[in-house]
């Protein structure tokens, strides 16, 4: 079968909207209709060839949102016509990481994902002349269609449109098990957010949600202060000036108990270091390119600071996605508010380069707008 697909032949040049083949899903895998799909910053990382060598040629698109239309035969969680969302780590739930509970670190998903093949080490996707094609992130939803390993394809309630569901997978789950699961924010504890890109504006509205007092955005950004500030941030800060950390001290007492990091740079890394009180953690969020290395004043540890990453939310997603979702639906979880474009697939081109240039935050791309459920 044919279908239109958004293709990365080489990295640093223009994906290609074009026809490409897809194979039939396997038998523990999940053939997709793919309504809406998100453009996070990791897609500019991966198209600009800073996750590494070897990635291409690619169907782009892991944070989004489809409808079931076929299943393979070991398949029972999902069946055709369900609403789903896509899950980047589908975690098989047996390998030493997924029997410790730690679902995002998954062994075999975090070996296959970036070779761009599903869970049994294969391609579903291919160019006409027969070149196998890779799976982003064992997605590849920038596609009318998409074929996932089973577990990647997590049943969501029908009453959340698809174009806000699309955000779930990536951005929503990242950001809220950052706050959950990786820091453990508390009701009234003081958190700073560096950079409120789409994922910092969802670990703004994380930290509402968890009662975190005061919760203080940066960014370099006037407008996306001002989605910050309605996410529930009280205070916003241009952080271009090297008085950030005492005005952070100033509105927090010691500093900050959490400090959230996602920009994926050593010189934000650093100033969400310095914004911390003695005791505080900073959790890194933000995606660097390979080779990218962070300095920070080792005699700091005498304090009791804590930096550490967080991977995929730090939780178990095929479990944390439909509560987000029920959290969106009840209105308790704003998906729309961080979206600033919503378009065609045709215009990824430009969606990618607004996300180098760092305007704006999520860009929805509707690629079955009659099943997305948006309206303007
Ligand atoms: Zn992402
Ligand atoms: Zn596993």
């Amino acid at each position: 079968m044919r279908i239109r697909a958004a293709v990365l032949h080489e990295p640093r040049t223009p994906l290609e909207i074009e026809e490409v083949e897809r194979a039939d899903p396997h038998d523990d895998e999940v053939l997709v209709r793919v309504v809406a799909a998100g453009v996070c910053h990791s897609d500019v990382r991966l198209a600009d060839g800073e996750l590494g060598d070897g990635r291409w040629p690619l169907v782009m698109g892991h944070e989004g949102a489809g409808i079931v239309e076929a299943v393979g035969g070991a398949v029972t969680h999902v069946a055709p016509g369900d609403h789903v969302a896509f899950c980047i780590v589908p975690a098989c739930r047996t390998c030493e990481e997924c029997r410790a509970g730690r679902f995002n670190l998954c062994l075999p998903a975090g070996e296959n994902g970036p070779r761009g093949v599903l869970m049994d080490g294969t391609s579903r996707l291919s160019l006409p002349d027969g070149t196998p094609l890779q799976h982003a992130l064992m997605t590849a939803c920038f596609a009318e269609r998409t074929v996932v390993s089973a577990a990647g394809a997590v049943p969501l309630p029908p009453d959340l449109p698809p174009w806000q569901a699309s955000l779930l997978g990536c951005g929503v789950v990242t950001a809220h098990g950052a706050v959950r699961n990786a820091a453990g924010v508390n009701p009234g504890e003081s958190a700073v957010v560096v950079g409120c890109g789409g994922v910092g504006l969802q670990i703004v509205a994380a930290l509402r949600l968890a009662g975190a007092d005061p919760i203080v955005a940066l960014d370099l950004d006037p407008s996306k202060l001002d989605l910050a500030r309605k996410r529930g941030a009280a205070h916003l800060i241009e952080c271009s000036s090297p008085g950030t950390p005492a005005e952070v001290a100033r509105l927090t007492g010691l500093g900050a108990d959490h400090a959230f990091e996602v920009v994926g740079r050593p010189e934000t890394m650093r100033l969400a270091w310095d914004c911390i009180r003695p005791g505080g953690t900073v959790v890194v969020v933000g995606l660097a390119p390979r080779g990218v290395e962070v300095s920070l004043p080792a005699i700091e540890f005498l304090s009791d600071k804590t930096i550490r990453g967080s991977y995929y939310g730090s939780g178990d997603a095929a479990a944390d996605l439909p509560r987000l979702a029920e959290l969106a639906v009840s209105g308790a979880l704003d998906l729309a508010g961080v979206v600033t474009a919503v378009e065609p697939l045709e215009a990824v081109n430009e969606a990618l380069d607004r996300l180098r240039r760092g305007e704006g935050a999520r860009t929805v791309l509707l690629i079955d707008p009659e099943a997305a459920g948006y309206t303007v």
